[in-house]
């Protein structure tokens, strides 16, 4: 009788210990990103509009066709977005499986957003960015020359799918073209591609057959600039007006807005959680 009473006891005690440690956790996440928020002003509209940030170069008139504003979360929105990208007990995020061929893909439970762009264009390293609050992510890099690449698939809680293509271009498989087209053709619950671009060497021709096979699906897709830590805020610009100019004048399923971002120094990355959060139907904007 008396070790029954100790034994509940004790497991209480251990449901208690959980719970302080769940609390702690969600209270440590959030007070990171209310550090985030006492950055000076600058250092912060750096950090989370990165390119509001260069737009401030450039005379008002030239301002005109950049869409920067158009998706354009409060810093607390952003913060709220948040909490769907970390995980916890409840919101469990994870690699659920890699698959060469479409019907070797995950069920069609969720949205799913998926992630294209050249070898080496920065693609795991931003979704690493991205899966930086749910530490036991594994982002899988296949880059060994004829190795087969494939589709990884990741789950965020009960919320979306994220999936990482295969890179294109050089060394890509041949195949390569006919997995990414078929996915992107076929795939009903995809909600939106996102098209990764240098911002050093800005399109190249493979981006251009990749931004086609959208345009060709009619996708839904984003151009989104990546490795900005290594370009001068001149060099950032120049490409920023070129790209902009062309997704004004040549595209038609690409959102207006770029988004731009580093892995290194993390700007942008907190507003693009917002926005796959926001587009994949789990976060409202309160403004
Ligand atoms: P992937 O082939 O598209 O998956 O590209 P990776 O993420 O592996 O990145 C390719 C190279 O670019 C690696 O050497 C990365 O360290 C580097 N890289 C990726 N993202 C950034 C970034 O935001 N800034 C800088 N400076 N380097 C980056």
């Amino acid at each position: 009788m008396a070790a029954s009473g100790l034994r509940l006891r004790a497991e209480k005690l251990f449901e208690m210990l959980a719970v302080l440690g769940r609390l702690s956790r969600c209270q440590s996440t959030s007070q990171a990103f209310a550090e985030v928020l006492r950055l000076p002003k600058q250092r912060l509209r750096k950090l989370l509009y990165p390119l509001q940030e260069v737009e401030r170069y450039l005379a008002p008139d030239s301002r005109k066709d950049l869409h920067l504003r158009i998706f354009n979360p409060s810093p607390e929105d952003i913060a709220r977005a948040e909490s769907v990208f970390t995980a916890t007990e409840h919101n469990r995020i994870d690699y659920v499986s890699s698959a060469v061929r479409i019907d070797h893909a995950p069920d069609l439970l969720r949205p799913e957003v998926c992630f294209i762009g050249r070898s080496n264009v920065g693609k795991s390293s931003l979704i690493k960015a991205l899966f930086s609050l749910a530490p036991d992510v594994e982002v899988r890099i296949s880059k060994t020359p004829g190795h087969t690449k494939k589709m990884n698939f990741f789950k965020v809680g009960k919320h979306f799918t994220v999936v990482d293509m295969p890179g294109y271009g050089y060394r890509a498989p041949e195949d390569f073209a006919d997995m990414v087209e078929t996915y992107l053709k076929e795939r009903s619950n995809l909600k939106r591609t996102f098209l990764l671009v240098d911002s050093v060497v800005g399109i190249q021709k493979t981006d251009n057959i990749a931004i086609e096979m959208c345009e060709e699906f009619a996708l839904p897709y984003v151009i989104v600039l990546t490795k900005i830590d290594k370009s001068s805020k001149g060099h950032l610009l120049k490409q920023v007006l070129e790209i902009q100019k062309f997704v004004n004048t040549k595209t038609q399923g690409c959102f207006p807005q770029l988004f731009a971002v580093s892995a290194v120094t993390f700007s942008g990355i907190h507003l693009l959680r917002c926005f796959i959060a926001n587009i994949t139907g789990n976060l409202y904007l309160t403004n």
